[in-house]
């Protein structure tokens, strides 16, 4: 039985203890259902951010001291890299470091390692389903770590998501995530040229959309976040392609792919040019600040050439 079913089992005192480390746009929602789900919950972000049910520490090593389960969701491998030094030491034997963040595979893997080192339990278990998944307790969990670690983490997971894969060792919930989010990436692209060339070919994009849904062109960017306004079911497109989730995040996560595709020697043409193209939309063109599905717009703008 997913946990958030059973919380009324819980009694005060006998809750575990949840370090909750970067309460932003995802932290925070995340830490808020822990809470509501009668974890007893302490808090930190340097940005001091109050979040509902969560009690705020002074400190990273002050909300990592005495918890059963430390939660990170940090911007990168670096931040993680420095904040898991910092807390490592003061986190009791046995204990779980849990990181959703998205970072390198490199740092998810060199941060278990200290971890498991130290006599803790270490997980990497990035997400998928966005601001919305988080705040909804909705998100899909890849996870690395050892079974032991798994398990630990598990009932956490079903409190903040719907689904958790264990998908293998230290820095395996990494791989996931990066190559999903690759996909993710070519197959938008793909998306918002396919309609581009549509428009001067003079195809109804309702058409396109009832076509393409329905046949062997059909996929999630399609299907369930069309970048068309007005086209299938309610997205960013709809909304002045406000994010959602943002271009610069996909391309955060495009380099990560790229970063661990050159550390493994593996050729991934498309994923370079997805990177390479989302880089040129955020940073040169006006991509900075909205949805990666606006790529449609910026198409529909470009000749050939
Ligand atoms: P965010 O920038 O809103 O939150 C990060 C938080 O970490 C901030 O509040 C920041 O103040 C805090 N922080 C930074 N350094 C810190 C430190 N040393 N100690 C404590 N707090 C610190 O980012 P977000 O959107 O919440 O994303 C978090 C992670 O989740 C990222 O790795 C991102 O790639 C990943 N992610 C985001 C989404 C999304 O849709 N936003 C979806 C999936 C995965």
């Amino acid at each position: 039985m997913p946990v958030r079913d059973a919380k009324l089992e819980f009694t005060e005192g006998t809750a575990m203890k949840i370090g909750f480390i970067g309460l932003g746009n995802m932290g925070a929602p995340m830490a808020a259902n822990l809470a509501k789900a009668g974890y007893q919950v302490t808090g930190f972000d340097v940005a001091d951010v109050d979040v509902e049910g969560v009690t705020k520490a002074g400190s990273a090593v002050e909300a990592a001291r005495g918890a059963d389960c430390v939660i990170t969701m940090l911007p990168n491998g670096d931040i993680l890299r420095a904040l898991a030094a910092d807390i490592i030491p003061a986190m009791a034997q046995g204990a779980a470091l849990i990181d959703c963040s998205t970072v390198d595979v490199e740092s998810a893997r060199a941060v278990a390692q200290e971890a498991e080192n130290a006599g803790l339990l270490a997980v990497d278990a990035p997400v998928s389903g966005g601001v919305g998944g988080a705040s909804a307790g909705t998100l899909t969990f890849m996870a690395g770590g050892s079974d032991a670690a798994f398990a630990k983490a598990a009932p956490l997971f079903d409190v903040m998501g719907q689904k958790a894969v264990h998908c293998g060792t230290a820095g395996a919930g990494q791989a996931a995530k990066i190559c999903n989010n690759m996909i993710l990436g070519v197959t938008m692209i793909a998306t918002c040229e396919a309609f581009a060339l549509a428009d001067k070919l003079g195809l109804d994009r309702q058409k396109m959309f009832d076509v393409v849904s329905t046949s062997s062109g059909y996929s999630w960017s399609m299907n369930a976040y069309c970048p068309a306004p007005g086209i299938g079911p309610q997205s960013p497109a709809d909304n002045d392609y406000k994010p959602g989730f943002a271009a610069d995040l996909m391309l955060k996560d495009l380099r990560l792919s790229q970063q661990a595709a050159e550390a493994v020697d593996a050729d991934t043409p498309m994923g370079q040019m997805a990177r390479d193209l989302y880089q040129k939309f955020v940073e040169t063109e006006d991509g900075n600040g909205r949805d990666f599905s606006a790529m449609l717009p910026r198409f529909e703008k470009r000749r050939r050439s």
